[in-house]
């Protein structure tokens, strides 16, 4: 673990990098150490992390004592999917202070261990570019305020073809206010026009 803390101007970036092994799930392909160390030498890293699971309960806590020890503004967590736990990360800084959009994150699982099973260098070595391209993106993250804004509840539909129609119903079913607009003189489009139908060969209209 590197210790490069350096409290200095209030705007310093103090970005922590948080490495994760996911069991075997990481660690089996690739060196996590290797790619922590190579963290802590980039640019504005002032820690760097290994964790073995770190969604889990202690991985959490060990991010949120970092955040607090080294007075951390970024957090990059080097793992899987965000899908999953983008979330759960953005909460985990939240709750000691710091911007959830502050938070950014690698997809070392999915995008690099377990689509190079069988070279562990060439493995470590995308792993580290991925992790220095993760804190680049860090380093020009900006707090975000999440809004919450009131809305009409009502919608415009823009042609009254068949799909124009059901979309309208489905809609109104849903209460909402639908406006259905059509250039025609009359709603239904090509359907409108056809003779047969299948599979009753009913008229259309
Ligand atoms: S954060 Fe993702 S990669 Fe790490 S242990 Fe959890 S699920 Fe696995």
């Amino acid at each position: 673990m590197a210790d490069k803390k350096n409290p200095g101007k209030e705007d310093d970036l103090r970005i922590g990098v948080f490495v994760c092994e996911c069991g075997l799930n990481i660690a089996g392909s690739l060196d996590c150490e290797e790619v922590r160390k190579y963290a802590e030498t980039l640019p504005d890293v002032a820690v760097s992390v290994l964790n073995k699971y770190t969604c889990a309960d202690p991985g959490q806590n060990e991010i949120k004592r970092y955040v607090k020890e080294y007075d951390l503004n970024r957090v990059v967590v080097s793992s899987c999917t965000p899908l999953m736990h983008e979330p759960t990360f953005r909460a985990c800084v939240a709750d000691v202070g710091l911007n959830p959009y502050l938070f950014e994150m690698v997809n070392l699982r999915e995008h690099c261990s377990w689509v190079h099973l069988h070279d562990r260098k060439a493995a470590t070595d995308k792993a580290k570019d991925m992790v220095k391209i993760g804190v680049a993106r860090a380093r020009h993250l900006e707090p975000q305020i999440e809004k919450t804004v009131p809305v009409t509840k009502a919608a415009l539909v823009i042609g009254g073809g068949v799909a124009g129609i059901q979309a309208s119903l489905d809609l109104a079913d849903s209460g909402i206010q639908v406006y259905l607009v059509e250039k025609d003189p009359s709603i239904g489009g090509i359907m409108a026009a056809l003779d047969k139908t299948y599979p009753t060969m009913d008229c259309s209209i």
